[in-house]
């Protein structure tokens, strides 16, 4: 038997959905099909679970047992897959992570090639589920799974986005949440469509609402932004966060800090508008400075302290342009590697019963067939 897999890539080089990838033996993957009609003969709707693990293996056993609970409480109402990307973890997490596999059906793995970090693991599994309604936690069960009936219920109720929101924050420590709070302020003030306020990637999408942030085909992937930017009728849920069940934050002061900076670039023109009034406003005030200059000059007055000012507000200008120029490079850079369209991540190995191998999964070649 073949363990080749087929994947149909798109002209935008990011994985196609799920029911294009075969994988001969095994079925389709994932091989649960949506029931995107509730009311079509099998009455259960798919629910699709998608989480992102990088080197999680002291927490991906708990993890499991915790939602392996969740989908036999759910398993009269309904069908359940769980998507566990491994985003190029170093650890036993893709071991852990194919064992689970085998023992249970519910779960499939998906092996990145290399760490694309958590916005494209993400996307990776979005594009893989194929659930009627879909839930994106992190692995480290500080997104907890109990709450999951509550948000099917917001989205029974006509949700399109189910987004849940921190009341609490539990063994964060003091920078992150101020940080975190300076973010949400920031953002509401910079951003054309402002993240809510305590909101992470513990959410729930439907099908609709997930089948229109695929249409999205921007390389720099935001979701939170992005989901935002959807609209669709949304709901909340609110919840105490509480630590980390097991291991240790995968996200440095550095890395909150670019995904920040994502937020801000990718979150339309209005930072970059600001930015070029900013300029704008400063170089106004250099242009008042000289000619006030000029006119005492004419008068014969003194300029010691006009030319003070003037020097003042040029180092201001000055500061402010290599800022601005900075800025411009990050919306450069973006447009370079949008342009470039490169797939969003690669996917190295699929794991469902059994470890299959993938070879180019992503590769260019592949998408002219
Ligand atoms: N994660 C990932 N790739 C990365 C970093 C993190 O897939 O490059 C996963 C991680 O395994 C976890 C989730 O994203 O399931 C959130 O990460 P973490 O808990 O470290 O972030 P925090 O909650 O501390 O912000
Ligand atoms: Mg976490």
């Amino acid at each position: 038997m073949s363990n080749e897999v087929h994947v149909r890539m798109d002209s935008h080089g990011l994985l196609s959905r799920p029911s294009d990838v075969a994988v001969p033996g095994l079925g389709n993957i994932p091989s649960a099909p949506a029931s995107h009609a509730h009311g079509d003969g099998e009455a259960r709707p798919l629910l699709s679970l998608v989480v992102p693990c990088r080197n999680e293996q002291e927490v991906l056993p708990l993890f499991v047992e915790r939602v392996s609970c969740l989908l036999k409480e759910l398993d009269a109402d309904y069908r359940s897959e769980v998507l566990l990307i491994d985003d190029g973890s170093t650890d036993a997490t893709w071991a852990l992570i194919c064992e689970v596999v085998r023992s249970d059906g519910h779960f499939r793995g998906i092996k990145l090639s290399r760490n694309f970090g958590q916005q494209a693991a993400l996307t990776c599994g979005y594009e893989f589920a194929a659930g009627d309604a879909v839930v994106s936690l992190d692995a480290d069960l500080q997104d907890p799974p109990e709450l999951v009936p509550e948000m099917l219920a917001r989205w029974r109720e006509g949700a399109d986005v189910v987004l849940t929101v921190r009341t609490s924050r539990t063994g964060e420590t003091w920078a992150k949440l101020q940080t975190a709070r300076l973010f949400y302020w920031l953002s509401a003030r910079l951003c054309s469509y402002p993240i809510r306020a305590e909101s992470g990637d513990f959410r729930l999408l439907s099908r609709r609402g997930l089948d229109a942030l695929l249409s999205l085909r921007e390389q720099h992937r935001y979701i939170r932004g992005m989901v935002q930017w959807l609209g669709f009728r949304t709901a909340e849920v609110a919840y105490d966060r509480p630590g980390r069940a097991a291991g240790r934050t995968k996200y440095s002061y550095r890395a909150m800090a670019a995904l920040a900076l994502e937020a801000f670039v990718t979150s339309g023109r209005s930072f970059l508008g600001l930015a070029g009034r900013l300029t704008a406003l400063i170089a106004g005030l250099c242009l008042l400075g000289w000619m006030g200059l000029l006119v005492a000059w004419g008068l014969g007055l003194s300029v010691e302290g006009v030319l003070g000012s003037a020097v003042g507000l040029l180092i201001v200008l000055g500061t402010v342009s290599v800022l601005f120029q900075v800025l411009a490079a990050e919306y450069l850079g973006r447009i370079f590697e949008q342009v470039r369209q490169r797939p969003v991540y690669i996917v190295e190995e699929l794991c469902v019963q059994q470890p299959v191998a993938v070879q180019n999964l992503a590769s260019p070649q592949r998408q002219q067939g």
